[in-house]
């Protein structure tokens, strides 16, 4: 690359389906840089290579998707507060000799939450089913809102608990009840927010949560995007209202443009635009 154009890239392993590009290149153009992005499939055992090839090719920044995230943590030389704390990155920073890690995914959730779907978090009760990286990677921000309880399931209840022992200690500061509880166990009282951030969809099986977890009044969020799952079905049966993950995938990129441009770029028209398609 010899070019003064900047250079970034999404790499994953799959990457084909990546809607990245094309939102980058749209902010891009928006907001008057003249940048290159470029979707790279990584080998599974290769993500670290990979990623020195493309910096010995001057690429200024990257966004890393599944199953690479925790790799990306392990090879940041530094990391920011969130991505720290989430033990996860989804966007990196090439900059000197260093490898800057940042986790935008619970700044992107909130945000579409909050500036797109119009909910206030504060004191509300929410579920959030999973334990992966995605999981991981938003509930410091759900927990900076204040919510009056987070609840966590996953399939894999150990994994939940380990959240839980992490994470407790923020949650005493912000005052918020953090549970664990058995998926096969929910109890018959409702939530305020269901998020699923489970992988369910992507693998097509079905999720088997208690539907009194639903209420008319309940948002479902599903983190997937894309496809009609049976949990927004589900959520659906009982009357919730419910929502994709495309905002929040917007929304994280749009925070990722930031910290690699400094401009934070309009994100409501990109997603309606996303949707029709
Ligand atoms: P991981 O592979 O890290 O975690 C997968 C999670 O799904 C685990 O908690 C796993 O449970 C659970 N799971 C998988 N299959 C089942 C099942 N049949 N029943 C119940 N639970 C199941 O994935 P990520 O956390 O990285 O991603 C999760 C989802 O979030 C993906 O669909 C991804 O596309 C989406 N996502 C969306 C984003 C957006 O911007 N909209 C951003 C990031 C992720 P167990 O621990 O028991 O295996």
């Amino acid at each position: 690359m010899t070019d003064l154009k900047k250079h970034f890239a999404v790499i994953g392993n799959p990457i084909h389906h990546s809607l990245s590009p094309q939102i980058h290149r749209t902010f891009a153009k928006e907001t008057g840089f003249d940048i290159e992005y470029e979707a790279v499939l990584s080998p599974l055992d290769e993500f670290k290579n990979t990623i020195h090839k493309l910096i010995a090719q001057k690429l200024s920044g990257a966004n890393v998707t599944l199953p690479f995230k925790k790799e990306a943590y392990e090879l940041a030389t530094t990391h920011s507060s969130h991505a720290k704390i989430a033990e996860a990155v989804n966007t990196l920073e090439f900059k000197d000799d260093q490898i800057i890690g940042h986790n935008t995914d619970g700044v992107g959730l909130v945000r579409d939450l909050e500036q797109n779907l119009n909910i206030n978090l504060k004191s509300k009760k929410i579920l959030l089913i999973g334990a992966g990286g995605a999981a991981e990677g938003v509930i410091y921000s759900l927990l900076e809102k204040e919510p009056s309880e987070l609840t966590l399931t996953n399939r894999t209840i150990e994994k939940s608990h380990v959240i839980q022992n992490k994470m407790d200690v923020h949650a005493k500061s912000f005052d918020v009840n953090l549970n664990v509880i058995e998926i096969a166990k929910c109890p018959n009282q409702y939530f305020d927010l269901i998020i699923n951030a489970t992988s369910t969809s992507l693998n097509n099986s079905d999720l088997a949560i208690n539907h009194k977890v639903f209420h008319k009044s309940s948002l479902a969020y599903d983190m997937t995007y894309g496809k009609e799952t049976s949990f927004i079905r589900e959520a659906q049966s009982q009357g919730s209202k419910t929502s994709d993950g495309l905002g929040m995938l917007v929304e994280q990129a749009a925070e990722a443009f930031f910290i690699w441009h400094h401009i934070k770029p309009k994100t409501k028209s990109l997603i309606e635009s996303l949707r029709a398609l």
